[in-house]
């Protein structure tokens, strides 16, 4: 329930932006945490912190023209949402996707401002995209593609400006060539401008890895929490993109069996536990389907129909996109005993499926803060740049882990300190508000 303080303020943001049912929902699951927050700290609402928080800083949305291998030209919509500025450079990925608009980059861009701000690192949000399918497409039309799209966006970036990175269709190939077109239209070797680059020219260990490990150590830190561990816990994954395959990677490393994950097309369950390297092979190296994936192992079953979260686990991982996860799911998981649940994608857990985990108790990670690792090895890529160093491998996976660690304790202190002991959801919305907001106080009404 949103404080009766609030709700003329979530009713004008319904009313301001029209259409956007994601970025009502993100906007709303954050009020819902912060009553208690404005009882304590009335100047907030004096300054309108959260006026101010739910209205982007800057939009900017513009045309990519581009043309395909046989000659024909298509035009796509770009969106970049500068979000919030307080804390540091905005910072937030760029998403290639059919169902993108204006409303999907908002609310991500708001989930980003706070979740960066749960790192501890100085990064403001923003997030970006375009409604261009990648699938299908040849590498010279994704080139085509984002040449097209850097030579509109290269002026609002800047490393001390606006730094973006990957999200879903974009990964490493798409961030090279938005590189080189930047490089090629500024003249500048500006490394710091991008994050998620290839690690033969300025990426950094362990960015590619990143989400999907920072989220399962987050598990780590919440079943610790309840004296307990993923030695032998049976895992499913949703997703097999970058945060899916390298979720279930770091699960079979700390001694999880992950016996089922999915793809826009379908799931596979392994009951041996998924191979961790066909998986690679067929999804980031042959970029296939799953259904290949099964052809390739004896055991494997594909389906084509039906939810991933039917297959009975311990630990359920949501890794593929938002709203994936409903309360029948939620329903099903928790008959089947599901002990937690961590969103490695942004908000894939619908609000009831968010709502039954909390009312039963089970350990529930959300999206900002169990996902955080990506943002924060991409600071300590913008680091690495800034310096002209390169670290690593077991020296940045350490750094990621102990900022996994730190965010789970600030959520878990939080939700203490407001009175809601184990309430992830609430410690991190509350924790990562009062960092923006005071920083936003402090710096004046800009
Ligand atoms: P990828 O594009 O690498 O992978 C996305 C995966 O999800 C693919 O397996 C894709 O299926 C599947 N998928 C996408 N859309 C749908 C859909 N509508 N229904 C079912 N499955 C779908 O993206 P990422 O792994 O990078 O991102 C996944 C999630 O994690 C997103 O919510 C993203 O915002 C979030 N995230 C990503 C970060 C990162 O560092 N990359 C950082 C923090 C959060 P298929 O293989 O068939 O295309």
């Amino acid at each position: 329930m949103i404080d009766e303080k609030l709700t003329g303020v979530f009713a004008e943001v319904v009313r301001r932006n029209p259409g956007e049912p994601e970025f009502h929902q993100a906007v709303r699951e954050v009020l819902e945490s912060l009553g208690p927050v404005l009882a304590k700290n009335p100047d907030l609402a004096e300054y309108k912190v959260i006026e101010r928080l739910c209205e982007p800083e800057r939009q900017i949305i513009f045309r990519v023209p581009w043309q395909d291998d046989s000659g024909e030209i298509h035009i796509n919509r770009a969106f970049r949402v500068e979000f919030n500025s307080a804390l540091g450079p905005y910072k937030g990925g760029l998403r290639f996707h059919p169902s993108v608009n204006l409303g999907t980059i908002k609310f991500l861009g708001f989930e980003q401002t706070f979740k960066n701000a749960l790192t501890g690192m100085p990064l403001g949000g923003a997030k970006g995209g375009a409604d261009f399918d990648p699938k299908g497409r040849s590498e010279n039309e994704i080139m085509r593609f984002c040449q097209s799209l850097m030579t509109e966006l290269y002026r609002h970036l800047g490393e001390y400006t606006d730094v973006p990175a990957g999200d879903i269709g974009v990964g490493t190939r798409e961030i090279g060539y938005l590189f080189g077109q930047y490089k090629r239209i500024t003249n500048r070797y500006e490394s710091g401008v991008l994050t998620g680059k290839g690690v033969e020219w300025s990426g950094a260990l362990v960015r590619t890895e990143a989400t999907g490990y920072g989220t399962v150590y987050f598990v780590r830190e919440m079943l610790a929490a309840r004296g307990e561990t993923l030695d032998g816990k049976v895992c499913v994954v949703s997703g097999a993109g970058n945060v899916a395959v390298h979720a279930v990677e770091k699960l079979v490393e700390l001694g999880a069996k992950v016996v089922a994950c999915s793809d826009s097309t379908g799931f596979v369950v392994d009951e041996k536990g998924i191979d961790i390297e066909l998986l690679k092979t067929v999804k980031l190296h042959e970029r296939g389907r799953l259904c290949d994936y099964a052809e390739r192992r004896p055991d494997a079953v594909y389906r084509d129909r039906g939810s991933v979260w039917e297959v009975p686990c311990d630990v359920a991982l949501p890794c593929a996109t938002q709203n994936e996860l409903t309360g029948r799911d939620a329903a099903t998981l928790l008959r089947n005993g599901c002990i937690a649940v961590a969103e490695g994608a942004n908000m894939p857990t619908t609000p009831e499926a968010a709502r039954m985990f909390q009312e039963a108790g089970i350990a529930f990670g959300p999206g900002k803060a169990a996902n955080a690792g990506g943002v924060a090895t991409s600071a300590l890529e913008m680091q690495q740049n800034a310096s002209r160093d390169s670290w690593s491998f077991e020296y940045t996976e350490a750094r990621l882990a102990e900022i996994m660690a730190r965010i789970h304790e600030t959520c878990f202190m939080t939700a203490e300190e407001y009175g809601a002991p184990g309430n992830y959801v609430v410690g991190a919305n509350i924790a990562s508000f009062l960092k923006v907001s005071r920083a936003m106080v402090a710096l004046g009404l800009v």
